[in-house]
């Protein structure tokens, strides 16, 4: 049986946060929904942070609300305090990521507080979002699992710790990010395994950046150790404001050539994934996009998996 891979492209939220131009809302809107009639299952489409800070996110909530229309995508927001979660829930997000900050370093840049306290922070959005009628899911990202850019190593005891205190606030899903790109596929088993023996299947997702190339490397090392799912953003956009030194995303495009070639399944149509840079160009003209598939197109001897 072929088995099921889950890829959720998160352009629209790591790519454009840090992209030179600024995408209009309309087309922001039309490409994601390229992006959806693709196949890809998830979509993480905005945060919900102050507009000062990030002026790209300041649509989010609009976003999502179009993005809910759309049939059959798990629409994604990314929030980091409860007032966000609030007005990414209001928005109608499926499912809203919190991240939590491993170094302390990145904690104070990123979210201004210590990862202890944004713990707490968690807890309290897990609490309130229960109360809800309908509950979107919530899923604690443990920021600069690998390495930091501005603290430098980051223990995997400090990983797992944090993971635990996650899954005793009442996440969701828990899942490991290499915000600077500094994992190598070894690193990548070890603490996969070591968060794993913590917090089991809540364990659930991998988000990689390719700053050393070794991106499509670690997802393959996070697949042998059975993670199935992974956050992409086609054209290998994003980075964060707050993490010196950090480049792109792994690309969503050629994420999937592998794991389709590979016989995982995607449900991603590549080539209408790949059509999809059309509308990305034209929102943003003058930067780079990255990814094999982008600069060479698809092999004639490629086959999906199913
Ligand atoms: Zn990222």
């Amino acid at each position: 049986m072929t088995q099921r891979v889950t890829v959720c492209e998160v352009g629209p939220r790591d790519g454009l946060q840090i992209a030179h131009g600024r995408m209009p809302t309309a087309l922001k809107s039309r490409w994601i929904a390229e992006i959806a009639a693709a196949g890809v299952p998830e979509i993480e489409v905005g945060s919900f942070v102050p507009a000062r800070v990030v002026p790209a996110m300041a649509d989010s909530a609009e976003i999502v609300r179009a993005a809910t229309a759309l049939p059959g995508l798990t629409v994604v927001a990314l929030a980091p305090n409860l007032r966000g979660a609030q007005d990414a829930h209001a928005a109608g997000s499926h499912k809203i990521v919190i991240p939590v900050s491993v170094s302390a370093g990145h904690s104070q840049a990123n979210l201004r507080r210590s990862p202890a306290e944004q713990v707490a922070e968690v807890a309290r959005i897990v609490a309130w979002t229960r109360e809800q009628p309908r509950p979107a899911r919530i899923e604690g990202a443990l920021s600069t699992a690998f390495g930091c850019s501005i603290d430098g190593v980051v223990p995997a005891s400090a990983v797992v710790t944090l993971a635990e205190a996650l899954a005793a606030a009442g996440v969701d899903s828990v899942s490991l990010a290499d915000t600077v790109g500094y994992a190598n596929p070894a690193q990548v088993r070890a603490l996969v395994r070591a968060v794993r023996a913590a917090v089991g299947a809540r364990l659930e997702r991998l988000h990689l950046h390719d700053t050393m190339g070794l991106g499509l490397a670690n997802a393959l090392a996070g697949l042998d150790e059975g993670i199935v799912k992974f956050d992409a953003a086609l054209a290998g956009l994003g980075g964060c404001p707050f993490a010196p030194g950090a480049s792109g995303n792994i690309v969503t495009e050629d994420l999937v050539f592998m794991l389709e070639s590979m016989g995982f399944s995607t449900g991603i149509d590549l080539a209408r994934l790949l059509e999809a840079r059309a509308t990305l160009r034209a929102g943003l003209p003058e930067d780079e996009l990255h990814g094999g598939l982008g600069r060479a197109g698809i092999p004639r001897t490629f086959q999906t998996a199913a």
